[in-house]
């Protein structure tokens, strides 16, 4: 009976990914992410570090540099993890392969979620093959500052409202195909504001984990940057 009841749970349990950059990793990532596991009840946040990103510059960093800081930014935070699919492919990280791939291993019917920022939720229709993304998985966006929450055109409103929900025990309840907007707390912090940060000698203390900005340090990370 206790067996069985796990295996109902496990199966509605709601798979999350959250993918990036991560050039560096900071508290704009992991601070919302953990608010929206709490409202949403996620128990596992896998992190998917992109290799090459379709539509924004490369990263600075390397990607064994990238991956390091993330290894020590969740360290003996058991609610992440990191999965190097991405990291493997010498393609650009198109989201709705990694989407299929993780269907292929974990099936149609578990629940599997794509958490992005508000950001990413505005600039969605420059994505490979966006309009399939919400066949694979469901969308949790983390509230951004300085992003809009309406979409410039009617049509990508229009997107919007079909597949919004605002109850989120609706994400455990199908496999995907909703979007949910959280709202999580705004921290007005970007990978980019490090790098310049760091070029311009000023201190980062506030905005990342204090092991990630060692390994900066150590590693002379982002001092060139332009
Ligand atoms: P960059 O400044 O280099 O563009 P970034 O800080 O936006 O980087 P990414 O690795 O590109 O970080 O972002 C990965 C995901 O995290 C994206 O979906 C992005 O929208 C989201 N994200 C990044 N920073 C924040 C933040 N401060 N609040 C909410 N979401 C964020």
């Amino acid at each position: 009976m206790t067996q069985q009841t796990n295996k109902t749970a496990n199966s509605k349990s709601i798979q999350a990914l959250f993918g990036g950059t991560f050039d560096p990793i900071h508290y704009g990532h992991l601070l919302p992410v953990e608010a929206l596991a709490k409202q949403v009840g996620l128990q596992q946040v896998v992190l998917l570090p992109n290799h090459v990103p379709p539509h924004r510059p490369q990263p600075e960093a390397t990607v064994q540099k990238r991956l390091a800081m993330i290894k020590l930014a969740i360290k003996n935070n058991p609610l992440f993890s990191i999965d190097t699919r991405e990291l493997k492919r010498k393609t650009p990280s198109y989201t709705v392969e990694t989407l299929l791939s993780f269907r292929q291993q974990i099936g149609r019917q578990k629940p599997l979620a794509f958490i992005i920022g508000q950001d990413s939720l505005l600039s969605i229709s420059t994505w490979f093959d966006w309009q399939k993304i919400l066949d694979f998985c469901h969308l949790l966006v983390c509230a951004r500052p300085g992003y809009s929450t309406y979409f410039s055109t009617p049509s990508m409103q229009q997107w919007l409202k079909n597949h919004q929900v605002h109850e989120p025990e609706i994400l455990s309840d199908k496999p995907f195909g909703a979007i949910y907007l959280t709202d999580t707390p705004l921290l007005n912090i970007s990978a980019t504001e490090i790098r310049e940060r760091k070029r311009d000698r000023k201190s980062c203390k506030d905005i990342l984990p204090p092991a990630v900005l060692r390994y900066i340090d150590k590693h002379h990370l982002y001092q060139n940057c332009l």
